[in-house]
């Protein structure tokens, strides 16, 4: 049985199809779900989803990318990580990815954006969900200033060195791999996740985006996460059977610490 652990199911393209792609992740063992959360705004069909399903969960937070939304207070993401079923809190994290002209100093909005999300994370002894693309520097020092380890999380989405990996292992943070990781070129990160230990290691889509090979430029959904589960398992010449189920224990031991 395999989980994805990073999915935006209350994407339209996604939620429009939930009953198939229900019955297609349980055709191919993915017993489970984590749905993503990128703005306030979302959270109501975010947390819908994990309400209505036994087998999925649900985060709370505001994506480094989303602008023009509501900005979140601590306050407001201890409200909503009370609510059942809400096990994490993000994405959040950040990303110079995108910079449109402006300057990384100039980016001081996403940096305070990311340190709410890590005092509310401590305050509610709930694991973060990070993003970081472009930005992995300041990602780590943030971490570090605000004391995130005691939080803990997930680098999500993994596409940075193991320089970086290390870094995240080191606060205490678990890495994920994605359909990236299935990808021609990613001869790099294939050498990084050979690096990261397999008790640490998370599987995700990132659905709708990065399907893995061989439906890359798809749609992608939750039911395609045993490719790159597939993926690993070459990777540290295990079998697939072996990182199904380690996966599936990071995944319980990080987000349902107290039984949630
Ligand atoms: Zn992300
Ligand atoms: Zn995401």
């Amino acid at each position: 049985m395999y989980v994805d652990s990073h999915c935006h199911l209350s994407f339209p393209e996604l939620r429009s199809r939930l009953p198939e792609i229900r019955a297609e992740m349980a055709a191919v063992g993915v017993d489970r779900a984590l749905c993503i959360c990128t703005t306030l705004e979302e959270f109501d069909s975010v947390h819908a989803l994990a309400t209505e399903h036994d087998n999925f969960w649900c985060s709370a937070g505001v994506h480094p990318d989303s602008e023009s939304v509501r900005e979140p207070s601590v306050d407001d993401l201890l409200v909503l990580t009370a609510l059942p079923k809400v096990v994490a809190i993000g994405e959040t994290g950040l990303d110079y990815y995108r910079l449109e002209g402006r300057s990384i100093a100039e980016m001081e909005w996403q940096r305070e954006r990311f340190r709410v999300h890590i005092r509310a994370a401590r305050a509610a002894r709930r694991p973060l969900v990070i993003h970081t693309r472009s930005a992995s520097v300041d990602t780590l020092e943030v971490l570090r200033q605000e004391g995130g380890g005691e939080a803990g999380g997930v680098f999500h989405c993994f596409t940075e060195t193991a320089e970086v990996a290390r870094g995240a292992l080191d606060l205490g943070f678990y890495v994920s791999f994605s359909g990236i990781l299935t990808f021609k070129s990613a001869h790099e990160l294939r050498e990084v996740a050979r690096m990261v230990p397999l008790d640490r290691c998370l599987i995700e889509t990132d659905s709708p985006y990065l399907a893995p090979v061989p439906y890359r430029g798809k749609v992608n959904s939750p039911a395609y996460v045993p490719w790159v589960a597939r993926q690993l398992a070459e990777i540290k010449g295990v079998g697939v059977e072996i990182v199904a189920e380690q996966t599936s224990a990071n995944f319980e031991a990080l987000f349902m610490r107290d039984g949630s």
